[in-house]
């Protein structure tokens, strides 16, 4: 039997390193901390080969709402694990992923490749999904990974083109593509800008109505953040024109108006949480007729 150097975790989807006797890790980082959840059962560990071989799992792609032609949904079906799709953004300067997804197959390469002009790079927005991350940059002869410095004791696993990155932006494709990171619901937790669509993770949530988003700590276990670290979610993305806002799932997307929906959240999550939202927005109330 082949030695098996990784696993995945079945509860999150993120890729570990077998311990020193080639056996699963006691327990996952990713889930074995407040943001995220043991399942029930106890912890469960796959390979990447298993999930592949099994037959159960494909990848499929979907056009987004907020661009059809430019931005594409990359998920799982049936869904696993977290179940997040990835984004394949197609600039005129070449195309990268945004986010990453456990499961990396041929099929999924070849389409990537021959129907949508290949992948340049990978910016990944938080350990929750750092999922598969080394594989995939192989599958694409060792492209570069981007995750933010802040989260590096999350990663268990990076690539071999591995690129911690630091501050609070990072210009990619000469500056086509912007990264931002605000932190929050993780310290290194990032956002995406392209072309007026802000691809957000879990940085904020796209809510059911899709009129609002919402900013937590923990979205599983319901942990808000405070008031003073969605103010510097709205305070990171307040310079830009925000039209589209893009979440990490199908159907998580805000057509038109982001910038406002944005700020307007922030103030009555500041405002419903109990804090004085003028102390925190006041200043900005001209921010509502902005973007129109
Ligand atoms: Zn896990
Ligand atoms: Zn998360």
């Amino acid at each position: 039997m082949t030695r098996v150097s990784s696993f995945v975790c079945v509860t999150c989807g993120v890729n570990t390193l077998a311990d020193p006797s080639g056996k699963p890790q006691e327990s996952c980082i990713i889930c074995d901390e407040p943001r995220q959840y043991v399942r029930q059962g106890g912890q469960e560990w796959t390979t990447l080969e298993e999930l592949k071989s099994s037959g159960k799992y494909t990848n499929v792609f979907t056009p987004t709402m907020a661009d059809p032609e430019h931005l594409i949904s990359i998920s799982t079906t049936p869904s696993y694990a977290i179940g997040q799709r990835g984004i394949l953004i197609k600039t005129p300067k070449g195309n990268i992923l945004w986010d990453c997804i456990t499961l990396i197959d041929d099929e999924t390469v070849r389409k990537i490749k021959e129907e949508h002009g290949g992948l340049k790079a990978i910016v990944i927005s938080h350990p929750h999904y750092y999922s598969s991350l080394k594989d995939w940059s192989e599958a694409f002869g060792g492209i570069p990974i981007y995750t933010h410095t802040n989260d590096k004791q999350w990663l268990q696993r990076p690539a071999d083109n591995h690129i911690f990155w630091e501050g609070t932006s990072l210009d990619l494709l000469d500056g086509e593509v912007k990264v931002l990171c605000p932190g929050g619901h993780f310290d290194g937790s990032s956002l995406l800008l392209w072309n007026k669509n802000l691809l957000v993770a879990d940085t904020m949530m796209v809510a059911a109505s899709r009129k609002s988003v919402s900013f937590m700590y923990s979205f599983p276990n319901y942990w808000p953040l405070g008031p003073n670290e969605v103010q510097t979610i709205w305070k990171t993305v307040r310079p830009y024109e925000v039209n589209n806002i893009l979440g990490a799932w199908i159907g998580k997307e805000i057509v038109g108006n982001g910038r406002n929906i944005i700020f307007n959240s922030a103030r009555l999550y500041t405002q419903y949480s109990g804090h004085d939202s003028n102390k925190f927005y006041g200043s900005d109330s001209d921010e509502l007729s902005f973007s129109k």
